[in-house]
């Protein structure tokens, strides 16, 4: 497994740390449990879709691309990374956001990663719940070729078998890191959404040999659906990398959908005790649609007994605090006395 002979651009802040959580693990009493912290890596407050980015745009720019497309729902993170990276390499960057949540409170339409993606300078158009947004897309990019402009077309999430290869990377990076210091990992757990990042850990984690399993906490999708999907493209991704597909048994593949609640991006008291929680005990925030619920997920499974006391479990934090500034009534905060 060589990635450098893939195009890539460096700009996240790499390797991002990983650290133990001694509050949160004494106050559950559970595990011992660690923290990955892919919300720093960088540019434009981090996240996951980071280390996706610099292969995405690498191609773009092989492919001699002047600007680039992408979608996501309103509150995307993704789409904030893109535009970030867009400006830090100067490509045009344009945006179509799914209003998925049926959300159109102040705070959700403008503040938040919608603030952000407008201050990087991103051409931003809204699109109606249940769009075909890869179609959307398309024609997209059709109307920009009129205009004599070369677009690439960055999937959602980033998630096909070039971003895949961000959390290829992340997976030896991590490795590494847990073996210089002699930390047995004994569990990885993750918000899975659009399926690159575990799709990406998955096919690291196996071809190396690693003995790591991976646990998706699903906040979308059903588990069937959501280990499919994550299967396919972990199947793609290693014919990319020239792997054999063998390498990913379907069972390596697991995905946990019970922590979804009533939709993507809709809150669940079970979130909002994560956030809390974490801010409360570490520091550390967490969002309100992805690792929030990933994090609900990893606390009931404590509580449940799932990991034995002398496990490690590591944490991988995928970012997405911004869109707390999307949410601030879901939280029911005490206010200012
Ligand atoms: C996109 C995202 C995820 C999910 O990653 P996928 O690769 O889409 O599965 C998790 N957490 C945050 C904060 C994200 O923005």
């Amino acid at each position: 497994m060589h990635l450098s002979r893939f195009a890539r651009f460096h700009f996240a802040h790499l390797p991002t740390p990983l650290e133990p959580m001694p509050r949160l693990s004494e106050y559950l009493a559970g595990p011992s449990l660690w923290i990955k912290r892919d919300d720093c890596t960088g540019l434009s407050s981090g996240g996951n879709k980071t280390r996706k980015l610099e292969f995405l745009m690498a191609d773009a720019a092989e492919r001699g691309a002047d600007c680039v497309i992408t979608q996501g729902a309103t509150q995307s993170n993704h789409a904030r990374q893109t535009c970030a990276a867009a400006a830090k390499l100067g490509f045009e960057c344009h945006l179509l956001l799914e209003d998925r949540s049926g959300f159109h409170d102040d705070n959700y339409a403008q503040n938040g990663n919608v603030l952000l993606d407008q201050l990087h300078g991103a051409n931003i158009s809204l699109r109606p719940i249940d769009s075909d947004m890869s179609a959307e897309m398309d024609q997209f990019a059709q109307q920009l070729r009129d205009d004599g402009k070369k677009p690439y077309i960055i999937p959602g999430g980033g998630s096909n078998e070039t971003g895949a290869l961000g959390y290829v990377n992340a997976a030896l990076e991590l490795t590494h890191q847990a073996n210089e210091r002699s930390l047995r990992i004994d569990h990885l757990l993750h918000a899975t959404g659009s399926a690159g990042t575990q799709a990406g850990l998955v096919v690291g984690m196996q071809a190396m040999n690693s003995g790591i399993p991976v646990y998706g906490v699903s906040v979308d999708a059903p588990q069937a659906e959501q280990e499919v999907k994550v299967y396919r493209l972990a199947q793609r991704t290693l014919d990319f990398m020239g792997l054999s597909q063998n390498i990913v048994p379907r069972e390596s593949v697991v995905a946990n959908s019970d922590y979804v609640g009533d939709g993507y991006g809709l809150p669940t008291e079970s979130m909002i005790e994560a956030v809390n929680m974490l801010a409360t005990h570490e520091g550390i925030l967490l969002d309100p649609v992805y690792s929030g619920k990933a994090f609900a997920g990893l606390i009931d499974l404590v509580r449940k007994g799932f990991f034995d006391k002398g496990d490690n479990v590591v944490f991988l934090h995928t970012g997405g605090s911004v869109a707390l500034f999307a949410y601030p009534k879901a939280f029911h905060l005490p206010g200012i006395h």
